[in-house]
Parts: C-alpha cells; structure tokens; sequence
C-alpha cells in the first residue's frame, strides 16, 4: 500500500502559503493568529478525510480513527508540530504532521480495521517561544501551573494573555495530560536538519536515541585594565580563560564523550567591550549533547574541573548556572525493528542513526514507547527557508511510516 503522494505534496505547498512573507520564509510562530490559521485549515483537511478532530487544552489537534472493536485499546499516535521559527522553511514540523495525516487519510479510504485507534496529532509550541515542545509536554503530563503562570517570549508577552488572546482559556491546558495506559506507541517522522543522510544519499534514516544537552551560562571574572600600562603577566584576563577553555574541547570530548558527543560555545560576551581594556569579564554559553546520560555528567564534570583549573592559573573566578537539562531518551526496540523490517521489504536504503535534534518524541517517550524516521535535509540545512528534501525522498518517507502503521496496528 503506498501514499497518494500528488495530495500530500498539494498539503505540503498549501500548509507552506499560511504565514509564508515577502522574504521567501514562513513565520507561523506559537500561538499567533497564523499559526491558529494552520490549525483551522488542518481540522478541515481532517474533516474533508472523514477523521473526526479535536483540539485539547494545550492547543494541540488530533484527529483519531477508530473502530467498534478497537475503541478501548491504546491508539497509536502519530505527529509533530506546525508552529515555527521565526523566517522557516515549509517542513520542520509540518512534513511529520501532514504524513500522519496522509497515512490515516489512506487507511480511512482503504477501510482497513486495525487492531488500535489511530491518532493523527499536530502539537503546539514545539519551536520553544514559550520554552518549547508546550503542548507534548502538556500531554506527557509535564506540565504544571507554575509554568504556565511564568512563561513569556523573548518580547515579555505572558503565555497565559497570548492563549487568551487567541479566544481559549490557558489553564486547560492542564486538562490535555493522557495516561500512558492510553497510548501504545507515538511515532514521529521529521527532517533530519542535519547533514548525515544527505551527504551519503540515503533517503530514509531510523532513529535509535534522542540526544539530551545541557546548556551552561558560564561566567569568568578578573580584572578590567589599561591595556597599555597593565603587563602580561599581571593581568586577569578573563577571555583568555575561555580561549583556554575553547583550546581544551577537544581534549574534554575526546577523554569523556563518545563519537556522538557536541560541545559547543555559542554565545559570548567581553565586559566592559572596549579594545582598549584588558577584559574584566566574560560571559558565554555550552551547549553539550550526548545520546547517554553518563557521558553526559562525564563532560559536566570534565568542563567544571577544567574551567577552575583555568581559573586558578589565571587569578580568575569561575561562576556558572544550569540553564536546561533534558535528557537523553532511546527509541523502542520494537518499533525500530518495525520501521527496519518495512524499509527492508520496501527496498529502501537506511541508516541507523541518533537524532542531535530535539523533538516532541523527546515529550512524549515520557508516557509512551517512541519511534522516528528521518528523511534527509538538503545540505543540513533547517530553520531556513532553504531547508528543503527531495519529493522523492518525502515520498519514501511517507511510505515507510504508512506500512510501519499498518504492520504496528495490525
Ligand atoms: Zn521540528
């Protein structure tokens, strides 16, 4: 059985035109009109299938087929997100919603009775304007009224008055947690926003593990100087311990990580920030990633040891915070077998592989067995409007989830 891959190619450009600007990208942010207006246009899509819809308190739709002799199993739920970066490309999110969609719509035709309901499921917020992955987290039962009541973009705008805004009521949001006895399996197929299967022309990829990261605000202070009239050797210069610490990154991954691990310094700032002082201060982040929970603490203790050793030869005072931890999640044995089992029968070359991304999988293994498929992003590119996969490669994708389904809820 295959896809009607004329439609969800017309899904994929129509659901790309909602928030699409001048500037060639798409901007269906959380939570705002646009992103309402994916919603809206996707509970038709699901009603022109025949699949009956709703949206739970966290924003998020779901479109469910079920039978009279499946009404009480666990359902199988399948999705991703539509909301996005600000200036996207057309399939982050949107690709792994609109295959789900395409694979029920085809089951639905078919009249094929499986053994679990069936869950088409579009969540909101993924792309993290109000902290990310907001309506997987609500259903994984992760969310609390803290979070809600806190919760503000980058612009100060309260979550609570932007849900409000839009006509709903922000504290179901609580109302949309599901219990794991309710769930058998969420599966997930998204763009790999990674240079992997491009670069070695595979069209499908199969995920073993989610990475989990930490991220640090690191901040070294020393002594802001004359550059002129301090000498070398008396000075406490605070960005020479990170060029000290940028210089032993390999050394920490190396002696710590796994040929999965990343570290990185993505962000970072002189005090005072003039070229004519030594400087007094800097602040940066790091960003790590690993596919293993105790690889992880190793390079968190590795990057503490190392930055007070830096500190200590270079009179300067090491101080950081934890921003965010999420850890690291494997996928289910079962349904990687599955995903195998089908790319094999289809004639599909894979490749096993770890996701560097998060994504709402990440969420929902909480509560639930999870699996992805990877399809390949041209030349690694994601949170772009030239992110792009081939057609073909998308076709292939798609089928490989709609036969995964089939032999999963048989
Ligand atoms: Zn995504």
């Amino acid at each position: 059985m295959e896809v009607k891959f004329e439609r969800l190619k017309d899904n994929i450009n129509t659901l790309a035109q909602i928030g699409r600007q001048e500037d060639g990208g798409i901007y269906r942010m959380a939570f705002t009109p646009k992103e309402q207006e994916g919603r809206e246009w996707l509970i038709q899509q699901l009603k022109l299938a025949n699949i009956p819809s709703q949206m739970d308190g966290a924003l998020n739709i779901v479109g469910r087929l079920e039978n009279d002799s499946n009404r009480t199993k666990p359902a199988i739920l399948i999705g991703s997100h539509i909301d996005t970066v600000p200036n996207a490309g057309a399939l982050d999110g949107a690709l792994g919603v609109l295959v789900a969609l395409e694979c029920l719509t085809r089951i639905n035709e078919e009249n094929i009775q499986t053994s679990f309901p069936l869950e088409m499921i579009a969540f909101s917020d993924e792309e993290g304007r109000f902290g990310g992955m907001f309506g997987s987290r609500a259903l994984s039962g992760q969310l609390n009224p803290g979070i809600l009541e806190e919760a503000t973009d980058l612009d100060g705008h309260a979550l609570k008055d932007v849900i409000s805004a839009l006509g709903f009521e922000p504290y179901k949001a609580l109302d949309a947690s599901r219990l794991s006895e309710e769930i058998k399996y969420y599966l997930e197929l998204h763009i790999e926003q990674g240079p992997v299967l491009d670069v070695e022309e595979l069209s499908v990829g199969i995920v073993t593990d989610i990475t989990g990261l930490f991220k640090w605000q690191v901040q070294l202070t020393g002594a802001a100087n004359h550059a002129g009239t301090t000498p070398m050797e008396l000075r406490k210069d605070a960005f020479m311990g990170l060029a000290d610490f940028a210089h032993e990154i390999p050394r920490i991954l190396d002696e710590n990580g796994s040929e999965d691990s990343r570290l990185t310094v993505g962000n970072a700032s002189l005090y005072p920030g003039s070229a004519n002082t030594v400087p007094g201060k800097v602040e940066f982040s790091i960003d790590s990633r690993d596919v293993n929970l105790e690889v992880l603490e190793e390079i968190k203790t590795a990057c503490r040891k190392t930055l007070s050793a830096i500190a200590r030869r270079r009179g300067l005072q090491f101080d950081f915070n934890e921003v965010s931890v999420i850890e690291p999640v494997a996928c289910n044995e079962a349904i990687k077998k599955s995903i195998e089992a089908n790319a094999k029968k289809l004639a599909y070359d894979y490749k096993l592989m770890p996701s560097g991304a998060a994504h709402d999988a990440q969420m929902m293994a909480k509560i639930a067995p999870i699996g992805m498929i990877f399809v390949p992003s041209k030349n690694g590119v994601s949170h772009s409007p030239h992110e792009w996969t081939d057609w073909h490669h998308i076709e292939k994708g798609a089928n490989l989830m709609l036969n995964t389904i089939l032999d999963l809820s048989k």
